[in-house]
């Protein structure tokens, strides 16, 4: 081999050697681009999760119905959600001085015992209650604070013991009337048997009041869990037939009674429930009123509604009571109502009859002069697509 082939061989090899070294340098500088590109792409991916996670935590807690705020150990407002804004009435960045005392407090317990406090706080014009739920979230003192309203819950509590108590007292009455004309009846029935009917009668009134309030109460509770939307009821008709059952009440008391009804829609509802309801406004409407005085039952269609109004020239309502006759045992004149046997429990359930069809009763009434009941109830079938006949 001369020395132009050797020198010819070490050049090719120096040149495939430095070719080999640039492939290998370009290989490497490659690997490491994709490298960083991976490791960029994970740094964004988990950023892109942690903000997602973020979003999402910060969604859940803004939608929540119940206030969050986490005080750190320096008692700092490290978050507080919109709802704690609508609690409070306070702003996320407020300091904690703007607090009630007694929610500090509670925090303050929680941080110092390490302990879950949990407390019912009043606050606020008008009131509301507050249940606090103060947890130690850490060892520096911060603390998760979690707040419910419970005004409705207390409020409906509130509501529920007075409807019992009031039950307890109607149905005590008559019950200790009983006891009372059934001892004095033991007694006298051989002394003096000409009082006897006399006590009877007590006897049976009383028995016949307290199934009355009895079968109220029934009614009222099952009304309370709705009404049973299946027939197609014809309030027309309705209120004819039970204005006829009423004729005979009406007469005895000295009134006149009127029925005018027009061609109207169905409505969709419960013909038991809605009964009840024209049932309740003519014994009310014949009760209050005295003799001589008139009783009016109307039915009209309105705007897609059909609407009954039941009208008396009877003792009529003072201004300031009329929004709480629909109230269960409101009565305006206790002693006539339970002369006349009334229950206080028949606007309650008109009124419960009528919201369950999506309807509303309003009354107007003047002292003296008399009321008018209207109850509007939406019909299920377009005005003049069912002719009914009256
Ligand atoms: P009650 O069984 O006592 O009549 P209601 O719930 O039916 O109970 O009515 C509540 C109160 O509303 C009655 O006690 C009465 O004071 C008043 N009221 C109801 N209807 C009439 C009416 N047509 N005229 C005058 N007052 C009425």
């Amino acid at each position: 081999m001369d020395a132009v082939t050797v020198i010819g061989g070490i050049a090719v090899g120096l040149l495939v050697g430095v070719w080999a070294g640039r492939l290998t340098l370009r290989h490497d500088v490659r690997k490491l681009v994709a490298q960083e590109r991976r490791t960029a792409e994970g740094l964004e991916k988990r950023a892109r999760v942690s903000a997602d996670a973020k979003q999402v935590r910060d969604q859940i807690l803004g939608s929540m119905q119940d206030g969050v705020l986490l005080f750190d150990g320096g008692w700092r407002t490290a978050f507080a959600n919109k709802a704690l804004e609508r609690h409070l009435g306070a702003r996320p960045e407020a300091l904690p001085q703007v607090y009630p005392p007694s929610l500090r407090e509670t925090i303050r317990r929680a941080a110092e015992t390490e302990r879950l406090e949990v407390a019912e706080i009043e606050t606020g014009t008008p009131t509301r209650w507050l249940r606090v739920t103060a947890t130690p979230a850490g060892t520096d003192g911060s603390v998760l604070v979690v707040i419910a309203d419970i005004t409705e819950a207390r409020h409906l509590d509130v509501v529920r013991r007075d409807f019992v108590a009031n039950a307890s007292h109607e149905l005590k009455t008559p019950a200790a009337s009983i006891q009372a004309a059934a001892e004095t009846l033991l007694h006298v029935w051989q002394e003096d048997p000409e009082a006897v009917p006399r006590f009877a009668e007590q006897l049976e009134r009383e028995a016949v009041r307290l199934s009355r309030i009895v079968a109220d109460l029934l009614d009222l509770s099952r009304l309370e869990s709705g009404s049973e939307l299946q027939d197609d009821v014809h309030i027309d008709a309705l209120v004819r037939e039970e204005s006829s059952r009423f004729e005979e009440a009406a007469i005895e008391a000295g009134l006149t009674m009127h029925v005018e009804v027009a061609r109207v829609p169905a409505v969709r509802g419960s013909g038991r429930d809605l009964s009840l309801l024209v049932r309740n406004l003519l014994d009310n409407a014949i009760r209050y009123t005295s003799a001589y005085g008139r009783v009016v039952a109307s039915v009209t269609a309105d705007n897609g509604s059909v609407v009954l109004r039941v009208s008396d020239t009877g003792t009529g309502i003072p201004s300031k009571e009329l929004s709480r006759v629909f109230e269960r045992f409101y009565r305006v004149d206790r002693a006539r109502s339970r002369e006349t046997g009334g229950t206080g429990l028949g606007l309650a359930i008109v009124r419960h009859v009528a919201e369950n069809h999506g309807g509303t009763v309003k009354v107007e009434s003047e002292l003296g002069k008399g009321s008018t009941f209207e109850v509007r109830l939406p019909s299920s079938i377009p005005e003049g697509t069912e002719p009914v006949d009256p």
